[in-house]
């Protein structure tokens, strides 16, 4: 019989092994993480970096906490459904196909203008910049959900590299492509138009990967409508204490990327540790805190960003001689401030503008 609390996660990807460091660093719980992988995909990298690890199968697992990290898939191949198991080696033949094919391929099409279809036309173009690339988004804009630099920024790349970027066009008849598996076809535009490649990537319709609770989920407002799992602030499954969802699985409303995936697991895991505690939990937005490149989470960097904004409040909304030399501080500092913000704002735009002839100098 297990003398400490078990806790079980499900999934290996950066959400599940972030949670399972944060739990494992207590030495208080057993924790069993379950993957039907026997590899780490290291998925913004895809398809080149691997490491080994371990798969277990086959048992039932009983939990005093449970922490699902199923992540997404994707319909483009980045990774496979949810629902084919590959092993390291059947992985790495999908990717030297996928590769034989671009090889082969004169003229290639990405349908979708999200981060993952700017990445893949990006990355094949930095490979092969003699291709005829073509990238078509139903939205007016490229990275729709972005900040304008950064859409105006990827707009201007591709477009300086040669990629032929059309954008509201969607697309309504895919002409037999199925997902996962890049292939020529051609597709049928909502507008009757034909357009074929010899190559196209299906870069459209992430799905949260939570087909497994499919059936565990039914109770009200559990599953959202495209299948993400529905969590509380504190980022608990709605309608279990005891159940936890984080990274790309659950409904939290912000752009899914492995470093959130990542604060959130650790957030999960404190609390795990708080509620076995039977201390009050902390809410996932409240308790991340951003300092340059450093994402701190948990209830402390909480208590400091509410602590520093009562003291900065206090100070300089008083009426006495120091709330009147805080004022003055307060002001050289945004001085100061503005300055290194339009300094550092010159500097990234010339590093950008040197990625971006590095990236399109760069041999094949
Ligand atoms: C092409 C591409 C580029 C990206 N670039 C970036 C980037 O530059 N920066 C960034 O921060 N993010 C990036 N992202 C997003 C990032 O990869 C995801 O947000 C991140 O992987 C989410 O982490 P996760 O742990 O929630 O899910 P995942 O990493 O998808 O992990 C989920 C894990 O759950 C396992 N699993 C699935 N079903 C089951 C099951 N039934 N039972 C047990 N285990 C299961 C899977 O095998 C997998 O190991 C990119 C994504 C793509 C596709």
């Amino acid at each position: 019989m297990a003398t400490r609390p078990r806790v079980v996660v499900v999934g290996a990807g950066f959400a599940g092994l972030a949670a399972a460091r944060e739990l494992s660093k207590t030495h208080a719980y057993e924790v069993t993480v379950v993957d039907p992988k026997d590899y780490f995909c290291y998925v913004p990298a895809a398809p080149v970096n691997f490491v080994e690890g371990e798969s277990a199968s086959g048992e039932t697992l009983a939990f005093d906490y449970a922490l699902l990290a199923t992540g997404s898939v994707y319909a483009s191949g980045v990774k496979p459904p949810a629902d084919v198991l590959l092993t390291r080696t059947q992985r790495l033949k999908q990717f030297a196909d996928i590769r034989a094919k671009i090889d082969k391929a004169a003229s290639v099409l990405i349908v979708g203008g999200g981060p993952v279809g700017v990445e893949v036309a990006a990355e094949i173009l930095h490979r092969f910049p003699a291709k005829k690339v073509r990238l078509v988004c139903a939205h007016s804009t490229l990275l729709d959900r972005m900040d304008p630099q950064a859409k105006e920024f990827a707009a201007k790349w591709l477009h300086q590299n040669g990629v032929e970027v059309v954008t509201g066009m969607r697309i309504s008849d895919w002409g037999g492509l199925t997902d996962g598996n890049p292939a020529a076809a051609t597709l049928t535009t909502t507008k009757g138009e034909k357009i074929s490649a010899d190559l196209v990537f299906k870069c459209v319709g992430v799905r949260p990967a939570t087909a497994l609770y499919a059936a565990s989920l039914q109770g009200p407002g559990q599953l959202s409508r495209s299948g993400a799992i529905a969590v509380e602030p504190t980022l608990q499954v709605v309608g279990w204490q005891n159940v936890f969802a984080v990274g790309d699985c659950n409904t939290v409303k912000e752009e899914k990327t492995a470093a959130l995936a990542g604060v959130a697991a650790r957030v999960a895991a404190q609390n795990i540790v708080l509620l076995d505690a039977g201390k009050e939990l902390q809410r996932y937005p409240e308790c991340v805190m951003q300092m340059g490149s450093n994402v701190q989470a948990g209830t402390a960097p909480a208590r400091f960003k509410a602590f520093f904004g009562w003291v900065f409040v206090r100070m300089v909304a008083g009426s006495g001689f120091w709330s009147w030399v805080y004022r003055q501080m307060v002001k050289q500092w945004l001085g100061m401030l503005v300055k290194d913000v339009r300094k550092n704002g010159k500097a990234a735009g010339a590093a950008a503008a040197q990625t971006a002839n590095g990236a399109a100098a760069a041999p094949a």
